[in-house]
C-alpha cells in the first residue's frame, strides 16, 4: 500500500486493535470523527479526465484489473500482537514523532505502529477488490491530478485503502515535506482534539485544500466558522452522512452554499448498502461484543425503520428476538407491518422490552422519563449518527451512579438499585464497538471516490452552489465494480428490448429517482 500507508494511517491501526477489543480508534463517536487530510500539491500528473468520464457498464471491461486475490477473507482481526500501553499516557498533541520520511506532519497514537497498521490494511484490502481496481485505473488516468482534498471521516484500516486511491502513494514520492496523506487521529481524542485535528487539516501553511469530503458535516462547518475564505477555491463538498446531509441543504435553502456538494448518502450505492447491509452485520457484533446477550426470545424495540433500523430488525429477527419499531412516518411504519414488526409508541412499550436501539437521526427519541421507566438491566443503545438520540445529559445526575463494567459499557445505577446498561455512552454502537464489515466499506469509499472525481473535473456551470446526488451512472458503476467479487453475470439488454424500455444499452437503467 506505499509508504504513505505504511507511515502514517497505521498510527490508526493501534485503534484498530482496541477496535477489536471493543473500542473505536476514535472514542469520541460518530459526531466526533477523526480527520486526516490527503494533499497532493507537489505531486505532478498528466491530467487526463476524459477516460474517467466513460463509465463501463460491462463488469470487467476496460482496465479495470483486479490484482489481489478475491477472496472473501473476513477483514476482522483480533490483531491480538499489540500490546504497548505507554503511549496512553501522553497526548498525542504533545509527542515529537517522525515517520520513516522524515515527515513529522501527523499526529496519531504511536507511529511505531505503522508496521500492524500496514497488515490491517493488508486484510482489509483483501476484500476491497473494486476500490483497489478503481485504485489501479486511477494511477493511469489520474482524475485528481492537483486535488487537494481535506476530509474528516472515521479511520481505519479500510479508509487507508480509498486514502490510498485518493492519494495514490506511488505519485508522492516528491512530497516529503507534505506527503500524499497526512493523518490527524487518534483513540481517546476529547472534543477539544477533535476540533484541533479538524483545525490542523484545514490550516495548513503553504497548503490549502480544493475538496472537501466530510462524514457528518463538522469539517464544513469548522471551515464555514473559522475559515471562511477557504471556499474560494473550494471546487466541491462530497458529504456522506444523512446528518452533515441535513446540514448542507439547511444551507443551501438558507442561500449560505457557497459551493458546489454531492450527497453521498443517498446515493442508492450508498444508503441501500452501507446504512442497511452494514447495520445488518454490525449491530450483533456490537451488542455481542460488549453484553455477550442472547437474542432469542429477547423484546427488543428499534427505534426508526429506515435503512438502518430495517438492517438491524432483520439481524435481530433472525436470531428469534421479539422486535418492536416505532416510526414517525407512515410509509415506514407500514413497510414495518408488512415486514411483521408490531409498531407501537415507544412508551407503551419501554417497561417490558431488554433491549433500545435508535436508528433515527433524531435527537431525544429515548428521554429520561423513557429511561426511568425502563426494567432493570435493559440494554440502550444508538446506531444512528447523532448521539443526542439518547438523552445522555439526563442520565449525568448526581442521583443516579454511573459503573463503567467494561469498555464502552456502563451501568446507570437508580437509587433503588436499578441499572441500565449504557453502551458507548450513546454513541454509534457499531463504530464504537465493533467492526464495520469491509466490503460494504469498499462500495461507500468508491462512491465517495467518484463523487469527488465528478465534482472536481465538471467543467464550469455543471454544478451550481447546491446539494446534488451521484449521477445514477455512478451508482450503476459502483455495484458492477463489485459484482465480479461475486463471479454475478449481468443479462445484457437486447437491442430490440433497449427500443422497448427505452433505455440505452449501456444505462443508467432506472430514474434518478430509482431507490
Ligand atoms: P432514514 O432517514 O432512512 O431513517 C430514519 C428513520 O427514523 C426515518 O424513517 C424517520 O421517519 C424515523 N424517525 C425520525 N424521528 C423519529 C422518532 N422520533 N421516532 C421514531 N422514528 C423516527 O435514515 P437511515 O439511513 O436509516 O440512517 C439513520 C441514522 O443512522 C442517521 O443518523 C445515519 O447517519 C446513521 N447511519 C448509521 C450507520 C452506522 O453504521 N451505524 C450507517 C449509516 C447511517
Amino acid at each position: 500500500a506505499g509508504a504513505l500507508c505504511q507511515d502514517l494511517l497505521p498510527g490508526t491501526g493501534r485503534g484498530l486493535q482496541a477496535a477489536s477489543a471493543g473500542a473505536f480508534p476514535n472514542s469520541l463517536s460518530s459526531a466526533f470523527p477523526c480527520t486526516f487530510f490527503l494533499c497532493w500539491q507537489q505531486i505532478q500528473f498528466a491530467d487526463d479526465m476524459q477516460e474517467f468520464t466513460k463509465f463501463p457498464t460491462k463488469t470487467g471491461r476496460r482496465s479495470l484489473s483486479r490484482s489481489i486475490s478475491q477472496s472473501s477473507t473476513d477483514s476482522y482481526s483480533s490483531a491480538a500482537s499489540y500490546t504497548d500501553s505507554s503511549d496512553d499516557e501522553v497526548s498525542p498533541r504533545e509527542k515529537q514523532q517522525t515517520n520513516s520520511k522524515g515527515s513529522s506532519n501527523f499526529c496519531v497514537k504511536n507511529i511505531k505502529q505503522a508496521e500492524f497498521g500496514r497488515r490491517e490494511i493488508e486484510i482489509a484490502e483483501q476484500d476491497m477488490s473494486a476500490l483497489i481496481s478503481l485504485r489501479k485505473r486511477a494511477q493511469g488516468e489520474k482524475p485528481l491530478a492537483g486535488a487537494k482534498i481535506v476530509g474528516c471521516t472515521h479511520i481505519t484500516a479500510q479508509t487507508a485503502v480509498s486514502g490510498c486511491l485518493l492519494g495514490d502513494p506511488a505519485d508522492s514520492k516528491g512530497a516529503p515535506v507534505l506527503p500524499g496523506v497526512a493523518v490527524f487521529a487518534w483513540k481517546g481524542e476529547s472534543e477539544d482534539d477533535f476540533w484541533w485535528c479538524i483545525d490542523r487539516c484545514v490550516n495548513v501553511d503553504g497548503w490549502q485544500a480544493n475538496m472537501i469530503l466530510d462524514d457528518g458535516g463538522d469539517l464544513t462547518h469548522w471551515v464555514y466558522k473559522k475559515y471562511p475564505s477557504v471556499f474560494k477555491k473550494i471546487r466541491g463538498i462530497v458529504e456522506e452522512s444523512v446528518t452533515g446531509v441535513h446540514r448542507l441543504y439547511q444551507l443551501s435553502k438558507a442561500g449560505k452554499l457557497c459551493v458546489p456538494a454531492m450527497n453521498v448518502n443517498d446515493s442508492v450505492t450508498k444508503q441501500k448498502f452501507d446504512n442497511l447491509y452494514c447495520c445488518r452485520e454490525s449491530i450483533l457484533d456490537g451488542l455481542k461484543r460488549t453484553t455477550d446477550v442472547m437474542f432469542g426470545g429477547k423484546q427488543v424495540v428499534v427505534c426508526g425503520y429506515g435503512e438502518v433500523g430495517k438492517g438491524c430488525c432483520a439481524a435481530l429477527k433472525a436470531l428469534g428476538a421479539i422486535v418492536y419499531v416505532t416510526e414517525i412516518d407512515p410509509i415506514c411504519a407500514l413497510q414495518a407491518c408488512m415486514d411483521g414488526f408490531r409498531v407501537v409508541k415507544l412508551s407503551e412499550v419501554i417497561r417490558q422490552v431488554d433491549v433500545v436501539i435508535t436508528c433515527t437521526g433524531n435527537k431525544n427519541v429515548v428521554t429520561r422519563e423513557h429511561l426511568d421507566r425502563m426494567k432493570n438491566s435493559c440494554i440502550v443503545c444508538n446506531m444512528g449518527h447523532s448521539n443526542t438520540e439518547i438523552d445522555v445529559t439526563s442520565l449525568r445526575m448526581p442521583e443516579l451512579t454511573w459503573e463503567r463494567v467494561r469498555s464502552q459499557v456502563d451501568h446507570v445505577i437508580w437509587p433503588d438499585g436499578k441499572r441500565v446498561v449504557l453502551l458507548a455512552e450513546g454513541r454509534l454502537l457499531n463504530l464504537s464497538c465493533s467492526t464495520v464489515p469491509t466490503f460494504v466499506l469498499s462500495i461507500t469509499a468508491t462512491t465517495q471516490a467518484l463523487a469527488l472525481i465528478e465534482l472536481y473535473n465538471a467543467p464550469e456551470g455543471r454544478y451550481k452552489q447546491d446539494v446534488y446526488l451521484l449521477p445514477k451512472k455512478m451508482d450503476e458503476y459502483v455495484a458492477s465494480l463489485h459484482l465480479p467479487s461475486f463471479d454475478a453475470h449481468l443479462t445484457e439488454l437486447t437491442d430490440d428490448q433497449a427500443k422497448y424500455l427505452g433505455l440505452n444499452k449501456n444505462g443508467p437503467f432506472k430514474p434518478n429517482y430509482y431507490r
